[in-house]
C-alpha cells in the first residue's frame, strides 16, 4: 500500500464537475486496491484570475511540482474573453506545460464498440474500428514561438513563428517509436515538409531516428493529407507523431470520430520522475456548465492514464478502463454520445449518474 499525492485543478465551466468525477473514481480505486490518495485542490484559469489576479498562481505550480501527478479539468470561459492574450485563463495551460517541462502530449483516440453508431463516418468505415495514439509535441512550435504585431507594407500585421530544434523533435519522436513498439509497430509522422523548413527538419530527424527502431515501420504524411486519411481509413493508423499545432487540430478531428470530444483523455509527460499532467481534451464547455450534463468519461479515462503512466498502477488503470467499457456496453449514455436511432437500448444519464455507474462497476468487480 502506498500513499500518492495528487494535485487536482478543477478550473472553470464543467471543469469542477468532471474533476469531482475523477476524485470519486480514484477514491473507489483507493478503496478497492488499498491505496491512499491525498488530494491538493489548486487554483488555475479564470477562477484563479478572479481570486488572485493571476491565471496561474505561483502556489499552484509549486504544489504541482510536489505531487506525484496532476489532474486538470478545464479552464476558460466567456467572462474572461475580453482580457489581453497573456492574462487569459488559457495561459494557465501553457504555463503549466512549460513550467512542468511537459513536452509530450499523448492522446489516445479509441472508438469503443458500443459507440460505433455515434461515429459520424460511414458505418462500413466505423466497423473497422479505430485505436490511434497521438503523440503531440507540446512545448515548442508556433504556440511558443516569437510573436507580435508590427507595421508591414500593407499596414498593421501580426506574426507567429514556428521553430523546432533537433532535440525537441528527437524527444517526442522517441516517445512515439517506444509507444509503437508496445502497440502495433507503426508510426506515422505528420508534417508540412513540402512548404515549411521546420517540417523538413522534423521529417529528416524522424527518418534518422527510425534506424534505432528496426521493429517499427515509419511513414510520413503531409498534414492536409493526414486530415483526409483520418476520415477515409482511421483503422490504418497506430501512432501519429506531430507538432504542437498539427497535433492540436488532428486530435480534435479524431475526437469527433470517437463519438464525442467528451470521450478523449490525454496525458502530458516530461522528464522521468517529474509529475505528469492528465486532462480531458475538451474545454470548459460553458454552454453546459453547472447542468450535470457533461460527459465525465474523458476525465475518468485520463485518471486511468494517470494511474498507469505516473503511478505505475497498470492493474488499477485497466480496472477503470474496463468499468468505462462496461457502462457503455450496458447502454448508459450522456447526451453527447446518445444515439438517436437506438434510443430504446440506451439510458441517458447526467455527469453524476455516469460517474456513480463507473464506481458501482469498480465496486462490483472487487
Ligand atoms: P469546448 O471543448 O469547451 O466545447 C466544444 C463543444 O463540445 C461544446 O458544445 C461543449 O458543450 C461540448 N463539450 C465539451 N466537453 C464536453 C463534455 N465533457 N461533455 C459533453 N459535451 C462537451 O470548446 P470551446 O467551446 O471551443 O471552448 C470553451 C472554453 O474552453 C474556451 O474558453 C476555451 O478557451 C477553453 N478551452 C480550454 C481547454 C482546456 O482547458 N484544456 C481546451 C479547449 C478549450
Amino acid at each position: 500500500m502506498r500513499k500518492y499525492r495528487i494535485a487536482l485543478i478543477p478550473g472553470d465551466g464543467i471543469g469542477p464537475e468532471v474533476t469531482n468525477a475523477v476524485r470519486r473514481v480514484l477514491d473507489q480505486i483507493a478503496q478497492r486496491f488499498g491505496h491512499t490518495f491525498q488530494y491538493d485542490e489548486l487554483l488555475a484559469g479564470g477562477i484563479a484570475i478572479d481570486a488572485t489576479g493571476e491565471p496561474l498562481p505561483e502556489a499552484t505550480v509549486a504544489a504541482c511540482r510536489k505531487s506525484d501527478a496532476v489532474f486538470l479539468g478545464a479552464v476558460g470561459g466567456p467572462q474572461w474573453d475580453h482580457l489581453p492574450g497573456d492574462r487569459r485563463p488559457e495561459q494557465a495551460l501553457l504555463g503549466l506545460r512549460s513550467q512542468l517541462g511537459l513536452y509530450a502530449n499523448l492522446r489516445p483516440a479509441i472508438l469503443f464498440d458500443p459507440l460505433a453508431s455515434a461515429c459520424p463516418l460511414h458505418p462500413a468505415i466505423a466497423a473497422d474500428g479505430m485505436d490511434i495514439m497521438f503523440a503531440r509535441e507540446l512545448t515548442g512550435g508556433i504556440y511558443f514561438g516569437e510573436r507580435g504585431r508590427r507595421s508591414g507594407p500593407l499596414g498593421l500585421e501580426a506574426f507567429d513563428t514556428e521553430a523546432y530544434s533537433v532535440t525537441e523533435i528527437e524527444r517526442i519522436g522517441r516517445i512515439a517509436f517506444d509507444l509503437a513498439g508496445r502497440r502495433r509497430g507503426h508510426v506515422t509522422s505528420v508534417d508540412k515538409a513540402n512548404i515549411l523548413e521546420s517540417s523538413r527538419l522534423w521529417r529528416s530527424t524522424m527518418q534518422r531516428l527510425a534506424d534505432d527502431y528496426p521493429d517499427v515501420a515509419l511513414d510520413h504524411l503531409y498534414v492536409d493529407n493526414a486530415s483526409m486519411q483520418l476520415i477515409r481509413r482511421p483503422a490504418s493508423f497506430d501512432v501519429i507523431v506531430t507538432s504542437n499545432m498539427f497535433g492540436d487540430i488532428l486530435s480534435d478531428e479524431a475526437a469527433m470520430l470517437t463519438g464525442s470530444i467528451g470521450m478523449l483523455p490525454s496525458a502530458s509527460l516530461g522528464r522521468p520522475g517529474q509529475p505528469g499532467m492528465y486532462e480531458p481534451i475538451h474545454g470548459s464547455a460553458p454552454d453546459i456548465a453547472g447542468q450535470d450534463s457533461a460527459n465525465p468519461l474523458a476525465s475518468i479515462l485520463s485518471a486511468a492514464m494517470l494511474l498507469r503512466l505516473s503511478l505505475d498502477l497498470p492493474e488499477e488503470a485497466a480496472a477503470v478502463e474496463q468499468a468505462v467499457s462496461r457502462v457503455l456496453a450496458d447502454g448508459l449514455r450522456t447526451a453527447d454520445i446518445q444515439d438517436k436511432q437506438a434510443e430504446s437500448s440506451q439510458t441517458i444519464v447526467g455527469t453524476r449518474a455516469m460517474t456513480e455507474a463507473v464506481c458501482a462497476c469498480l465496486a462490483m468487480t472487487e
